[in-house]
């Protein structure tokens, strides 16, 4: 499989952080045993259930990777996990994003709190300007110029996020505020899709139709503009 899927809470099968190959996950629960009786003892009384945290085990190289339950985010191995090309993406809006993936391990309200500010400044960007972050949403998808799963996408973002009962990650994005479990993920991904439309792709086009026109040039035809 050469596309990369990034590990999220409760998936049956990701890349994996530990060891990069697409491979199923066991997903475990822990209990807890004593560990100086244990060590020195070697009894193994159970002393009940770890709640803060799950596990994924990878069946490939066998490593496991440990999840806030809370927040369903990934605290080990800290790394990034997302692998999105950057390379075309304008640099304050592919500074926000990075840092907003590099934070979402230990702190999903930080990075929800940067992918707001992002979101932000492409709409805005692209003309999408109001008010709030709502409005701008709004005005983006009403606009019918984005394909339906990023609208949706939107859309579901301000649900999540629960706009209506934190006013303040309409009007004042950058701020550092509670976040749902799985909003800074899904923040993400939505900031993903917009980068690809509204980047990407251009580039993309861009450089065929140049390779092209190089074609039709040596053959001595007109250029297409
Ligand atoms: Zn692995």
């Amino acid at each position: 499989m050469a596309e990369h899927i990034i590990p999220e809470y409760n998936e049956k099968a990701f890349n994996c952080p530990r060891c990069g190959a697409y491979a199923n996950q066991e997903w475990l629960l822990a209990t807890a045993i004593d560990k100086v009786r244990a060590e020195q003892y070697g009894q193994t009384a159970n002393k009940g259930n770890i709640d803060e945290f799950a596990f994924s085990k990878c069946v490939h190289c066998d490593g496991v990777s440990i999840w806030k339950k809370g927040t369903q985010s990934m605290v080990f191995p800290k790394t990034n996990v997302r692998t999105f090309d950057l390379t075309e993406i304008p640099k304050d809006l592919a500074e926000d994003y990075a840092e907003a993936c590099s934070v979402i391990g230990d702190s999903p309200k930080a990075s929800g709190a940067l992918s707001r500010r992002c979101l932000q400044s492409i709409l805005q960007q692209q003309g999408f300007s109001d008010k709030s972050l709502y409005k701008e949403i709004q005005l983006a998808i009403d606009s019918e110029k984005l394909p339906s799963h990023i609208s949706d996408s939107l859309d579901a973002l301000r649900n999540i996020g629960n706009f209506s009962a934190h006013p303040m990650k309409d009007t004042s994005t950058g701020e550092v505020l509670p976040v749902e479990p799985g909003e800074a993920e899904w923040n993400l991904e939505t900031l993903e899709f917009l980068f690809d439309f509204f980047y990407v792709q251009p580039a993309k086009t861009r450089k065929r139709k140049e390779a092209l026109n190089e074609k039709l040039k040596q053959a001595g035809k007109p250029e297409i503009k």
